[in-house]
């Protein structure tokens, strides 16, 4: 179990402070402005033809609000929402209860999408395009297939694996965004407004040192406002101030640009283990005793976003940049020639 304070995976007890937080509105939606612009009018044609919305694929690291997104669409064009997952929908016939139980322009969504098995990505190919759903019915010589039909829906994929999505899969989708990291402005925006959902005391100053260490991701900085909260309240009067948050973060070991332990180990492995690489990630993973998938979905991203790992055909390479954050002399480069 992933429980690092800075992680963007959704945690256990999390899934209420997740609902609570949730934007319902596009308006209040922060942030992605390209996304919530171009969304807006797919929603608004979409609903001036009363047809439903195109099928949607959202993709990008964990934590950023595509599932909130598809939720907010969903409220959007007034309809209801249907919550499920890849590894969810083991069976073909898992899929047919589904869609079979769904109502006219409901959406589906369909988070991990790319963990879908073959036999079921089969059968979702023709419910996509024509709302039909293929059943084979019997076996053997006597098997006939039947069509079935389903009431026009919308399906919202979510990955955070865009490279593992089978091509028939991603092209059947009419919209595709991409979810990138917020920016500092929309950081701040977000931490003031889940303070204000929960009633949390905060200073702008407070409100710049969280938003700032959450890596750019909204799930983050909602953990570490709370984490926060609890710090100011047992050792400070309860209100989040700039030394406040500083001193909480500092003792989660979060530090200034948002990364923990673990982020600064991997660069430091690449570093002095590996001579600022390149280097596999599977050998990192095993120098660390971490598990490549964690590092990939959590750490890489970020470092990269960063400018402090970059990731070549060769393998990882720490850059530069990483040195000087970790304080540590830069020993690349072009090599001096050696003079005889
Ligand atoms: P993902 O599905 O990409 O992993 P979620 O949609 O579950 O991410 O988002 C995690 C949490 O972050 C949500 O519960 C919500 O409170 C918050 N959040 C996400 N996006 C936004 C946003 N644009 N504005 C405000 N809060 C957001």
């Amino acid at each position: 179990m992933d429980e690092r304070i800075i992680s963007p995976k959704r945690q256990a007890e999390e899934i209420a402070l997740d609902s609570s937080l949730r934007p319902r509105q596009l308006s209040e939606y922060i942030g992605q402005e390209r996304i919530k612009e171009n969304l807006s009018i797919c929603i608004a044609a979409a609903r001036g033809r009363g047809e439903p919305l195109d099928h949607v694929l959202l993709y990008g690291p964990p934590g950023l609000g595509k599932t909130t997104l598809a939720h907010v669409v969903a409220n959007e064009m007034e309809v209801n929402i249907k919550v499920t997952s890849g590894p969810a929908i083991g069976r073909p016939g898992d899929l047919a209860a589904i869609l079979t139980n769904l109502r006219q322009g409901d959406v589906l969504f369909i988070d991990e999408i790319h963990r879908l098995g073959h036999a079921v990505e089969e059968v979702l190919y023709p419910a996509m395009e024509d709302f039909a759903l293929d059943i084979i019915i019997g076996k053997g010589p006597s098997a006939r297939s039947i069509r079935l039909r389903v009431p026009p829906f919308t399906i919202i994929g979510a990955t955070t694996r865009i490279a593992l999505l089978s091509s028939p899969l991603r092209d059947r989708f009419g919209i595709v965004y991409r979810l990138d990291f917020y920016d500092l402005k929309a950081m701040k925006a977000i931490v003031r407004r889940s303070a204000r959902i929960l009633g949390i005391p905060i200073d702008s100053d407070g409100t710049a040192t969280i938003a700032r260490r959450a890596r750019g991701t909204p799930r983050v900085a909602n953990r570490l406002l709370k984490r926060v909260r609890d710090y100011a309240q047992v050792r400070a009067d309860g209100k989040i101030t700039e030394p406040v948050a500083q001193q909480a973060l500092g003792l989660l070991e979060v530090d200034i640009l948002g990364l923990d332990k673990i982020d600064r180990k991997i660069l430091r492995a690449i570093i002095e283990k590996f001579d600022g690489g390149p280097v596999g990630l599977e050998t990192i993973a095993a120098a660390l005793s971490e598990e490549a998938d964690n590092i990939m979905d959590v750490c890489e991203p970020y470092l990269q976003q960063l400018g402090f790992l970059e990731r070549t055909p060769r393998g990882r390479v720490a850059t530069p940049r990483a040195y000087e954050h970790l304080g540590l002399p830069y020993t690349q480069g072009p090599e001096q020639p050696i003079l005889l």
